[in-house]
């Protein structure tokens, strides 16, 4: 989980700056209000509800538990990335990426405007601070976390992004007042835990000592892409988050750092 990450608050030349910031864990119930396709397997939804009014989420990688009814009724939790949200209008968006249902999948291609969800947190955020060179990989649940890192960074950051998704039709626009270079790898739905297409993308691409490398994907691809890093580019591990957000066969799996 994120307390396993390399814990530093001193900014220092050779760790990224993280603080931990905990917020008081709150259940709020919320009302869809409207349901878009950012593009055909990425569903967008906007939940509406008074309970948003204090929700805070300072980090681009952070989670809330989506509470949804589960195959024999009783209820599940799934994570998902507030992808961005206004206190003031009570809103908050959502991006599900829709493949094999499990209940929280299903309960978003099911939802209709006026249908209400439950989320809980998110609980904290791990934020980085003093980073100015990122490299961010991901696949089709990291494309949220991404996109609002690429959407909050600040003029002179430089942000090489590799997105994975299954074909052009999939890939997405993300606005940014940074140096942003976005690629894209494009790989079969049959295909998704292997990582040979992105570590070679990931072999053009530059890393400085003090890139922050961030990496969120199917775990096995997170696990090899943080091995690749370590291993092949010598790239020092204070400076790469990894996170299996899914796991191939296996329900629920909350996020992991991987090793
Ligand atoms: C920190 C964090 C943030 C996340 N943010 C988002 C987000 O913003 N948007 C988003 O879409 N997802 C996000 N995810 C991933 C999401 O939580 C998982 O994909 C989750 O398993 C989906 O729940 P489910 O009920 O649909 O499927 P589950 O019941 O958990 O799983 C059912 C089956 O589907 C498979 N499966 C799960 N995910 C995928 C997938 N992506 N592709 C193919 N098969 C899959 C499982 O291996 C399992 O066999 C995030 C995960 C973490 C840890």
């Amino acid at each position: 989980m994120m307390d396993s990450l390399t814990p530093t608050s001193k900014p220092s030349q050779n760790f990224p700056q993280i603080d931990r910031v905990r917020h008081e864990l709150k259940r709020r119930e919320l009302t869809v209000e409207a349901l878009d396709y950012v593009t055909p397997l990425m569903l967008r939804i906007t939940l509406r509800g008074e309970a948003l009014s204090d929700f805070t989420s300072l980090g681009a990688d952070d989670h809330i538990k989506v509470v949804v009814p589960g195959a024999d009724g009783e209820m599940e939790m799934r994570d998902y990335t507030p992808r961005s949200y206004d206190n003031a209008a009570g809103r908050l968006v959502l991006d599900f990426a829709v493949h094999e249902a499990g209940p929280a999948t299903k309960w978003a291609l099911e939802a209709k405007i006026g249908s209400t969800i439950t989320i809980a947190g998110p609980r904290g955020s791990a934020v980085i601070s003093g980073v100015s060179n990122w490299v961010l990989v991901g696949d089709e649940t990291a494309l949220p976390a991404m996109g609002r890192r690429i959407e909050e960074a600040k003029a002179g950051d430089r942000i090489t992004a590799i997105g994975v998704v299954t074909d052009k039709g999939e890939e997405q626009e993300f606005a940014s007042t940074a140096s942003l270079r976005m690629n894209w790898v494009h790989r079969p739905a049959s295909a998704i835990t292997d990582p040979a297409p992105i570590i070679a993308a990931l072999d053009g691409i530059e890393l400085t000592a003090d890139t922050f490398v961030w990496v969120a994907a199917e775990a096995s691809v997170a696990r090899a892409i943080k091995t690749y890093l370590t291993a092949t580019r010598n790239h020092p591990l204070p400076w790469i988050k990894a996170a299996g957000y899914w796991t191939r066969g296996m329900a629920d799996t909350a996020m992991k750092i991987v090793d």
